[in-house]
C-alpha cells in the first residue's frame, strides 16, 4: 500500500511539472506572439433573419502559431486572462476591428458594425472606457460602427464600477451586447441596470432547435422578454435552415452561424460583402 501510494505521488508530481512546463512555454510564446504579429482577427457574418443579408460581423481572434498552425481562442484566452495578457491582446483586437470596420464603411460596403469580444478582466483591470475612447480617436472610427460583447457571467455581479464603465462606453455611442445569454442564470430584469442594446441567445439553446421543446420554449421566452425590454436579439450557432426559420418565426431579429458563414479572414469577408453588393 505504501509503495502504491508513493508511486501515485510520483505520477502526480510528474504530471504536475509537465503541465507547469507546458504552461510556462505557452505563456512565453503568448507573450511574444503580439510582438511577432502572430494574431489575426477573423470575422463572422451576422445577418438579418428577415432579409438574410449581412448586417454586421463578430471579431474572433486566431493565433497563427509557426508550428501549431491556427490555434483556437478557447486554447489561449483563459491563460491570457490569468496572466493579464488579455489586456494588450484585447486592445489589439479592438484596434484591428475598428480599423477594419472603418475601412469597409469608407469603401461603401453595407455593414453596420463589427462586434468585439471583451473579457471581464479588461473591464476589471484596465481603464477600459478610456481605452475604447482612445482607439476610436486613433483609428478615426465612428462609434456606432463598434459593438462590444460581454458575457453574461461577467456582468452578473454588476457592481457600481461595472455599471459606470458601461455607462461611459454607452455615452461614447458604442453599442453593448450580452454574450452567451441564458447560461449565467441572471435575470433580464437584473440586466436592466445596465445600458444594453442587444442580447445574444447562447448557441446551446439553438443547437437542438426546433425539435427540442425545452430549447424551443427557452429561446422563445428569452426573445420575447428581451424584446419587450427593448433589446435587439441575435441567436448564435445557427447551422440549419430549420433553426433559422424557427428563430425567424418567433420574431428573433438577427442570426449568426455556419449556415451563413464560418469565421473568415478580413479579405475573405470583404469578398462576402462584395458578393452581397451584387445581389
Ligand atoms: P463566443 O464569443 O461565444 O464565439 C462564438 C464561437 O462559436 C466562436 O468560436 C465561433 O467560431 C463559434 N461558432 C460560430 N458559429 C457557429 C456555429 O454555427 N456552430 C458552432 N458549433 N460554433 C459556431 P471561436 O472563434 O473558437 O471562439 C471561442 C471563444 O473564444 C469565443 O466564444 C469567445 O468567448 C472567445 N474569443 C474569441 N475571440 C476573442 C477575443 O478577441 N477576445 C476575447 N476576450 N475572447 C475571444
Ligand atoms: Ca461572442
Ligand atoms: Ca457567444
Ligand atoms: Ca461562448
Amino acid at each position: 500500500v505504501k509503495n502504491k501510494g508513493k508511486n501515485n505521488h510520483c505520477f502526480y508530481s510528474a504530471d504536475l511539472s509537465q503541465n507547469a512546463v507546458e504552461r510556462f512555454t505557452l505563456e512565453n510564446q503568448l507573450r511574444r506572439a503580439l510582438a511577432r504579429d502572430q494574431f489575426e482577427v477573423y470575422y463572422q457574418a451576422q445577418v438579418s433573419l428577415e432579409t438574410g443579408r449581412i448586417i454586421g460581423a463578430e471579431s474572433l481572434i486566431r493565433w497563427i502559431h509557426p508550428e501549431l498552425g491556427v490555434v483556437s481562442p478557447a486554447k489561449f484566452i483563459p491563460l491570457a486572462e490569468e496572466t493579464g495578457l488579455i489586456i494588450p491582446i484585447g486592445e489589439w483586437v479592438l484596434r484591428q476591428s475598428a480599423m477594419q470596420v472603418k475601412e469597409w464603411h469608407d469603401q461603401g460596403f453595407d455593414i453596420d458594425w463589427v462586434s468585439v469580444n471583451v473579457s471581464g478582466v479588461q473591464i476589471q483591470r484596465s481603464n477600459f472606457a478610456d481605452t475604447v475612447y482612445g482607439i476610436l480617436v486613433e483609428t478615426d472610427c465612428e462609434s456606432h460602427l463598434l459593438e462590444l460583447e460581454i458575457t453574461e457571467s461577467t456582468v452578473m455581479h454588476n457592481t457600481e464600477y461595472v455599471i459606470d464603465v458601461f455607462d461611459r462606453i454607452k455615452h461614447l455611442g458604442v453599442r453593448l451586447a450580452i454574450d452567451d445569454f441564458g447560461t449565467g442564470y441572471s435575470s433580464l430584469s437584473h440586466l436592466k441596470r445596465l445600458p444594453l442594446d442587444k442580447i445574444k441567445i447562447d448557441q446551446s439553446f439553438v443547437r437542438d432547435l426546433p425539435n427540442n421543446s425545452d430549447d424551443a420554449a427557452i429561446a422563445t421566452a428569452i426573445n420575447a422578454m428581451a424584446q419587450s425590454l427593448g433589446f435587439t436579439v441575435i441567436a448564435e450557432g445557427v447551422e440549419t435552415r430549420q433553426q433559422a426559420s424557427f428563430l425567424k418565426k418567433i420574431g428573433c431579429q438577427q442570426g449568426q452561424g455556419y449556415l451563413y458563414s464560418r469565421p473568415v479572414t478580413a479579405s475573405e469577408f470583404t469578398a462576402l460583402l462584395r458578393a452581397e453588393q451584387l445581389n
